[in-house]
């Protein structure tokens, strides 16, 4: 469920971006968000299987590596470790990192680095960001940004047609909303999240104009001066005005100049404050001559609250829930680095491993063998066009025609056998695969300088010239039989159609 309130607070600094745009990026995924998410996928009760949670999910998760690895987004998984804080709305944790560790065998098959964390995957993934390890976090709740992400997509799946994603930066949430990380975190100790139960009733606009309050009055550190609550003495003494002022019975102030005595009296007897022998000034006209102000006891405690009313509010209804809030606890889980950190070689994808892919494919996903390879040969190709397969070279053999696939103009293109592809029919040499025409163009314009040629030149059929090459010449024989054996046919053919004449 993430942080409540924490993208509706990052909304104004939501950018856009297309998943092209993100190709030979590294980006790391919580692996548990995933599960949970493509739990709820629904159960399509025509495909014959009976509703096999494990398998959707396996499907849900292959589907959707599969789509974002094709547009070369180079996937890390980060798995939740045993000393994870425990997620509410989550499951048992012991149970859930189990679930995890049944898919963690699809993704490493499928070449992808899986991690493990000591605790929070999320924490990971901003720690894998933090150093420049990943180039951005894939969450959907947001916790990442807290744990320090310098870049967060969000919604890489919910528009499938546009491909798009949203994205965060830690750069525009310091430019554009003065915020910095420690901001995030006391946004996330206020407010009810997986992690920190927030204190009640304070909502996401209070949190976000307390965060407005302490950079009015000057704090410099929200999160610092959070910690100070239960001792800090300004605040202390502030609560204590703020007890004596309900202790003290305010006089009748004039509801025009707001100086001690009543409107009516003000306007027949005038206001000393306002220095008026007759009526008083009205509080646009008193904004504008500047008289003094109150000094009755009452409006000289009121003045020095007010500037603090939002942050001495929270602060009681915090304290009143937890004397000792905020909790270290929690600003620890958010703030220290707690773990151990790859190579930076070793955050890349590895070749898959097809003997092993296809195997869960056809046992745990269920597909025919077929089908299996309509996905995986095409994305392999795809990841390896895209330059995140390192060390696999593939090699187009020939255009052989333009087709167009989900409204994109394609080319059909022949492609030599991958060396390590140990699965494919020994009968089978090369594959073949649409491949953007525009992708395509850009990688091998010569090879589509040749396919258009040939393209624009006038059919050759029926137009066949005598040729010395003796391979042509063994065509034209080739042709010559088929001439021959459809002779033989029309002769066969003959007497039905003379039966039909006339006689
Ligand atoms: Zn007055
Ligand atoms: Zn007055
Ligand atoms: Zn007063």
């Amino acid at each position: 469920m993430g942080i409540a309130g924490l993208w509706s607070l990052l909304e104004p600094v939501i950018e856009e971006v297309y998943l092209k745009e993100c190709c030979g990026k590294r980006i790391a995924v919580d692996l548990s968000e995933w599960i949970v998410q493509c739990k709820s996928i629904p159960v399509n009760s025509q495909s014959g299987f009976e509703s096999n949670t494990s398998f959707f999910v396996n499907r849900g998760l292959f589907f959707r590596a599969l789509n974002l690895s094709k547009l070369g987004i180079i996937l890390v998984f980060v798995m939740d470790g045993p000393q994870a804080p425990s997620r509410k709305g989550r499951y048992n944790r012991h149970l859930f990192v189990e679930i995890c560790q049944q898919h963690k065998a699809l993704f490493r098959a499928m070449g992808f680095l899986v991690l493990e964390a000591n605790g929070e995957a999320e924490k990971l993934c901003a720690e894998l960001n933090l150093n420049n390890l990943v180039d951005g976090v894939l969450s959907s709740d947001g916790d990442a940004i807290v744990y320090g992400a310098p870049v967060v997509y969000k919604g890489m799946f919910t528009d499938k047609k546009e491909q798009k994603a949203s994205k965060f930066t830690m750069g525009n949430i310091v430019s554009k909303l003065q915020m910095d990380r420690n901001d995030l975190v006391t946004f996330a100790l206020l407010s009810k999240g997986d992690i920190s139960d927030g204190v009640h009733s304070v909502g996401e606009k209070r949190i976000h104009e307390l965060l407005k309050e302490l950079k009015n009055n000057g704090v410099k550190d929200s999160l610092e001066r959070l910690k100070s609550w239960p001792f800090n003495a300004e605040l202390i003494s502030l609560e204590d005005q703020s007890h004596r002022l309900n202790e003290i019975q305010k006089s009748t102030h004039c509801t025009l100049c707001c100086h001690e005595g009543t409107k009516s009296k003000h306007s027949r007897a005038g206001c000393l404050m306002c220095q008026m022998d007759q009526g008083c000034l009205s509080s646009k006209e008193a904004s504008d001559m500047k008289p003094a102000l109150c000094v009755c006891q009452s409006c000289c405690i009121e003045r020095n609250l007010n500037p603090y009313a939002l942050e001495l509010k929270i602060r009681r209804l915090a304290l009143q829930q937890d004397a000792n809030f905020p909790s270290e606890e929690i600003i620890r889980e958010f703030l220290s680095p707690c773990n151990k950190l790859p190579e930076s070689s070793s955050v890349r994808m590895s070749t898959p491993d097809f003997q092993a892919l296809y195997k869960i494919l056809l046992e745990k996903l269920r597909f025919p063998k077929v089908q299996a390879a309509k996905y995986i040969i095409p994305w392999t190709i795809m990841m390896a066009f895209n330059g995140i397969l390192t060390g696999v070279a593939v090699e187009p053999v020939r255009i052989l025609k333009s087709c167009t696939e989900q409204f994109e103009k394609c080319y059909r293109v022949k492609w030599s056998k991958l060396d390590f592809d140990d699965v494919s029919e020994e009968t089978d040499n090369y594959y073949e695969v649409n491949m953007s025409s525009s992708l395509f163009a850009a990688k091998y314009p010569d090879l589509v300088k040749g396919f258009e040629k040939d393209k624009g030149k006038p059919s050759q059929k029926g137009k066949r010239k005598p040729v010395n090459d003796p391979y042509q010449r063994k065509l034209s024989d080739m042709f010559k039989v088929v001439k021959r054996s459809e002779g033989k046919n029309e002769s066969v053919a003959k007497p039905t159609d003379m039966s039909r004449k006339p006689p």
